[in-house]
């Protein structure tokens, strides 16, 4: 279970629209109760990243996916730099927070994981899609791996509607 506040939904899904028809990524800052199964990751910081999608991303990714290269362009396919991903991590740890997913927008397309999402995705983050459609952002939805590598649909729970 992912659980957020609107405001984080509300700055995720602005980003989506400003990089429309491209893809928009960042991090997911927060913190994880590991003790709850499944384990619930409380939001806490929207980290936007550049989409550094290129030539040299898509060689790595033709290397774990097989699929076919012609799509190289960012309107299909997202990668967040190594680089950030570091700085990400560090600024979390300075204030008792981590990486605890990434979200990406799907411009024209559902809010449904890809194959080359699912090539990338990590076990255990939580990967929050936007599906914008003709520039406005419409359905939000959160995933995660299950034990057979599976994307499944995650809980979303919103602080904000609790209190
Ligand atoms: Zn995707």
């Amino acid at each position: 279970m992912l659980k957020y506040t609107a405001e984080q939904i509300e700055t995720i899904t602005a980003h989506a629209q400003q990089t429309y028809p491209e893809e928009c990524c960042g991090l997911l800052l927060g913190q994880v109760n590991r003790c709850q199964q499944p384990q619930v990751r409380c939001l806490v910081k929207v980290w936007q990243t550049q989409n550094a999608w290129n030539l040299e991303a898509a060689a790595a990714m033709a290397e774990l996916t097989e699929t076919n290269q012609d799509k190289m362009t960012k309107i299909r396919r997202y990668w967040i730099d190594p680089g950030e991903i570091f700085q990400a991590q560090r600024q979390a740890r300075e204030q008792n927070l981590e990486i605890i997913g990434v979200y990406h927008s799907h411009p024209d397309q559902a809010a449904v994981p890809s194959e080359s999402d699912r090539a990338v995705a990590w076990s255990s983050y939580s990967y929050i899609i936007v599906s914008v459609v003709q520039g406005k952002a419409q359905e939000t939805r959160c995933w995660c791996l299950n034990e057979q590598n599976q994307f499944e649909a995650e809980e979303m729970l919103s602080l904000t509607a609790q209190s």
